[in-house]
């Protein structure tokens, strides 16, 4: 490995120069290393579904495996996984890039809870989750509206994915101290104390067999990290396994409401 890095010798100028030289080379050495480890993380990610679709085909192929519905339908939900690990994949680039280009406005969360909640409703029934929103009054936040909507639907998801059946999911959505704050509260499976601290990582799980078998990437909950910082919030996570998770998004309010001119 090429080490750019010079040795400092005084205080002088050319000494500073080498020294803002030095933590240049640092950086450039470091995002050469989170890119390296992207690389080894997707391909890890891919092999093996990868190799599970070959061997399928190759059975078919082969007249070893009988071709069912079953099959097809199931290597179908597996191609499309693997698209959505992509299309995750590129959202997170782009906003690693800082090329996501947010359009921000204000933005009504208890609006936008209460739309995602009802786009999230046949899911939860499905699952046979309880699902309630607690946003009455309008909370206006400074928010790119699509990116948030998807940092929620992230949040939704897996609280109903999450909570096993007779459960309950309540979204919450309330004002505090120049801040709007919105909370996604699940009676699930819950997450370890030891795993807290890398819910955010990209591609970790805490079960990956469950995981995969409901169809997550294991990126959602870095996606919604990334907008919620991007927007200088903050996201946080509360659990205790068997009990439940909250997962609390605190946004800038934004300074006007623009309905108080029809007030
Ligand atoms: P995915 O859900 O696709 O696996 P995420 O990045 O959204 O990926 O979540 C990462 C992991 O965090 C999940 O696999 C799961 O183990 C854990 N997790 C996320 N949300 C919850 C929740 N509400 N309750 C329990 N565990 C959760």
């Amino acid at each position: 490995q090429l080490d750019a890095r010079v040795r400092i010798k005084g205080r002088g100028e050319l000494a500073r120069l080498g020294t803002s030289f030095n933590s240049m080379a640092a950086a450039v050495q470091q995002s050469e290393e989170q890119q390296r480890r992207l690389i080894a993380d997707v391909a890890h990610e891919m092999r093996t579904p990868l190799s599970n679709l070959r061997g399928y085909l190759e059975g078919l192929s082969d007249g070893v495996i009988e071709p069912s519905r079953e099959l097809f339908v199931s290597l179908h939900e597996e191609t499309m996984l693997q698209s959505r690990i992509l299309d995750d994949l590129q959202v997170l680039a782009l906003a690693e890039a800082g090329d996501l280009g947010y359009t921000k406005a204000p933005v009504d969360l208890a609006e936008l809870a209460s739309g995602s909640v009802t786009a999230h409703r046949a899911v939860a029934a499905e699952a046979q989750v309880a699902l309630t929103v607690d946003a009455s009054a309008p909370v206006w936040v400074e928010a790119d509206q699509d990116r948030i909507r998807q940092v929620l639907g992230n949040l939704l998801t897996n609280a109903i994915r999450y909570t096993d059946k007779q459960g309950q999911v309540l979204v919450r959505v309330r004002a505090e101290g120049g801040e709007g704050v919105l909370t996604v509260q699940d009676t699930g499976v819950g997450i370890a104390a030891s795993d807290l601290p890398h819910v955010f990582d990209r591609f970790w799980r805490a079960d990956p067999a469950r995981q995969r078998a409901t169809g997550g990437t294991g990126l959602g909950l870095t996606i919604a990290h990334r907008i919620v910082t991007d927007h200088g919030g903050r996201i946080e996570v509360e659990s205790r396994q068997h009990v439940g998770t909250t997962f609390t998004v605190r946004l800038i309010s934004s300074r006007e409401d623009p309905g108080a001119a029809f007030d």
